[in-house]
């Protein structure tokens, strides 16, 4: 067993590897400027000027801290342990994805860039960013699948009012993974004017490790909130894992507690292949996206489809770091289908008065589980995002939980 007092410095080492997970499987063309943004935050990763400016921003821009909110009338609905909520839904432009992208474009200021790019898939992570953007007076442009541009039009119509320029996708199945290899190769073509920016603890090195630098705050502050309230620390801290960034971030403030990590990743309609994206407990280990982690694969090894009903969740591919965590058993990873994320939605809605992401939903819905199985104790959950944008979808196809 870790001791995991050092573990944050220890973890990745040098070139980016959670034991065997990680690295930066890259093209050589995009080598040169993957180094260049390694060595950019290595200088600035511990400059009280940059972490002046980042806290700068999180209190006076984003809203920060977030509160932790003693969900009661939630918990005395489960009837066991206590469930707290960590409030990122309460975040400028509602979820904890900037955290990370304000993070980056602060960087992006730093390396004298004018330029972020990025893909998207459901547009919550090209939102984040066009919003960071335009708070620096940087320009932005977002890769996304005609697809996905059709179903998502009004963070289509979001990043378009932030100002940011989105690039349509039409090769292939003009989804998500086709919007990764346009967002590469127009970064490769204008690396010396822009940086390339990544929407979660994925991607070759150093994203992993800059992505859960810029979201460990969501810990650190809930460790502190907790105690104050409470005199001690939570006994269980659960988060849903797409790739796996706000489950990062309030871990990276628990692991060397005695509290139980619960990772809950979505098992969408089932356990057959194409029908959740649950990584951690159907994957195995490949490649996707320049780092090695849990993967979930066809018959020939390629990144397998992907389904949940939470769009921010149906990732084949988990950040290296949890991968590592799985293997080394401090996180449990566990899972919550479409059913149980929308019942623990409505749940939510009507007891406590707040709509939450459909990807926070399955964190709420495990910790449901964990209340009633544990009469004592307290739970914490992070609420990585409210739950606006999912109003339609739940209305056609579930209603409202009053049935
Ligand atoms: C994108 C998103 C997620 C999933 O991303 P992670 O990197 O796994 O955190 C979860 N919740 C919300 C609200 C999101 O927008």
């Amino acid at each position: 067993m870790q001791d995991y007092k050092d573990y944050l410095s220890k973890y990745p080492d040098e070139e980016g590897r959670f034991g065997g997970y990680g690295g930066a499987y890259l093209p050589p063309e995009l080598e040169k400027p993957f180094r260049e943004i390694t060595e950019a935050y290595f200088s600035l990763r511990w400059s009280d000027k940059f972490l002046t400016e980042l806290r700068h921003i999180r209190r006076h821009y984003q809203g920060r801290p977030t509160p932790v909110y003693h969900a009661a009338r939630l918990s005395e609905y489960a009837g066991g342990a206590q469930i707290y909520l960590k409030r990122e839904d309460l975040n400028h432009t509602g979820a904890h994805k900037l955290n990370h992208c304000m993070g980056e474009a602060l960087l992006a200021r730093h390396m004298g860039k004018r330029k972020l790019i990025a893909e998207t898939g459901a547009g919550q992570h090209g939102v984040a960013l066009a919003t960071a953007a335009a708070c620096f007076g940087l320009e932005c442009e977002i890769h996304m699948g005609e697809v996905d541009i059709e179903k998502e039009a009004p963070n289509v119509s979001r990043m378009k009012l932030l100002g940011a320029a989105v690039v349509p996708v039409s090769f292939g199945l003009r989804t998500l993974k086709e919007a990764v290899d346009s967002a590469f190769q127009a970064y490769l073509a204008d690396y010396e004017n822009s940086i390339y920016c990544i929407g979660s603890v994925v991607g070759p090195h150093p994203f992993p490790l800059m992505v859960r630098d810029f979201q460990h705050v969501v810990g650190v502050e809930s460790r502190e909130q907790f105690r104050e309230m409470t005199g001690t620390d939570p006994h269980a801290v659960c988060a849903c894992v797409g790739g796996g960034s706000n489950a990062m971030g309030i871990f990276s403030g628990f692991l060397d507690t005695a509290a139980e990590l619960y990772g809950v990743e979505p098992l969408g309609r089932g356990e057959k292949t194409g029908e959740h994206a649950a990584t951690m407990s159907y994957g195995r280990e490949g490649i996707i996206h320049g780092f090695k982690c849990y993967l979930l694969q066809d018959g020939e090894g390629n990144p397998a489809p992907v389904y949940s009903c939470a769009s921010g969740l149906d990732y084949p591919g988990v950040g290296p770091e949890h991968s590592f965590l799985k293997d080394e058993g401090r996180v449990r990873y566990v899972t919550a289908d479409d059913r149980q994320a929308i019942d623990a939605f409505h749940r939510l809605c009507r007891l406590e008065g707040i709509i939450p992401a459909l990807e926070s939903a399955h964190a709420v819905s495990y910790a449901l589980e964990l209340a009633r199985e544990k009469p004592h104790g307290a739970i914490l959950v992070n609420l990585s995002g409210r739950g606006d944008k999912d109003l339609d979808y739940v209305l056609d196809h579930y209603g409202c939980g009053d049935g």
